[in-house]
This record gives C-alpha cells, structure tokens and sequence, in this order.
C-alpha cells in the first residue's frame, strides 16, 4: 500500500513512539474487534482493528495497532468475538467437496452468516449442503478466516485460513 505524506508522518509518529516504549499499550478486545489504546501522547489515542488486520484510522493494514493487536493474541490475549457462524464459506471452492464436479456461484444459498452459496453442477443444492454439514461437524474450536473443507469421509480437501497465524 502506497501511503500518502500525511499517513507515513503518522506512521512514522506511532512507530517511533512504541519503539520507545513510552507508556504501555493497551489492547482490549470489544465486541468484534479489538480496541487499543497507546496511552496519551499518542493521536489518535485510541485505535480499533478488525480481525481483517486493518485498523479503522488512515493507516489501515499498516497501523501498528495491528502489531499490537497480533502481539497480544500471541501473548494468549482473549480474541474479539466473531460474527461469522462456525462453518462459515468466506470463499467458494472451485470444485464440489463431495463428489469434485464443477461448482456455480449460487446468491439464493449465501447469507451473511454462511458466507458464499454455491451449488454442485452433479448435485445441485444437495451438495452443497452435505458439504456445509461435514464442514461444521469437523470444525475444530477455532477461528479461521476461510475454514478447511472435508469430505464425508473427514479427509482434509482444502486447509483453512487460520484468524492469526
Ligand atoms: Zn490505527
Ligand atoms: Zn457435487
């Protein structure tokens, strides 16, 4: 990403600040994302990252709340709640987990809590339900960006995405 003069001066603001270890960054995780204070001396004090890894100020993906943000979690830091239901198809598969025919993207099947619809050019709508099931019966008690796929044997088809790697 290309910054503008006045976001790298920001940037540049921020940075130089935590590597100086001013006061101590505090981040708490509201709602569905993630709330981090860089104490006074900082502007703007407060800062909000999504579990997209963007920031809500100028800086987006390059803020250093960010690093913050992946620094406490990595530290065992309590995760923001997410909105997406545990099965949830951020992507479509290019193929039908069940029985590997070609899919189409279908908007009747897709809503915000299962994420893209699609239907099996073999097995319709059928198949993308069984797929659906199989995908939340193993889904393990995590958080992914784009959850792994199985089969109805339980073999792994594509890997997820994990929230934070
Ligand atoms: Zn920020
Ligand atoms: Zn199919």
């Amino acid at each position: 990403m290309l910054l503008t003069s006045n976001q790298r001066k920001h940037h540049l603001e921020l940075s130089n600040f935590l590597k100086t270890g001013g006061n101590e960054v505090i981040v708490q995780p509201t709602g569905f994302v993630y709330r981090v204070d860089f104490g006074p001396g900082v502007q703007p004090q407060i800062h909000y990252v999504g579990k997209d890894k963007v920031c809500t100020c100028q800086l987006g993906a390059d803020c250093p709340a960010v690093t913050a943000v992946r620094d406490y979690l990595l530290a065992g830091g309590q995760k923001s709640q997410t909105p997406e239901q545990p099965g949830f198809t951020a992507t479509m598969p290019a193929i039908c987990p069940i029985c590997g025919s070609q899919t189409h993207h279908e908007p009747r099947l897709g809503n915000k809590q299962r994420g893209v619809g699609w239907v099996c050019e073999q097995g319709g709508e059928k198949h993308y339900y069984r797929a659906r099931t199989a995908a939340l019966k193993k889904l393990p008690r995590r958080e992914w960006l784009v959850p792994p796929v199985y089969d109805t044997a339980g073999s792994l088809l594509a890997a997820g995405v994990p929230l934070w790697e």
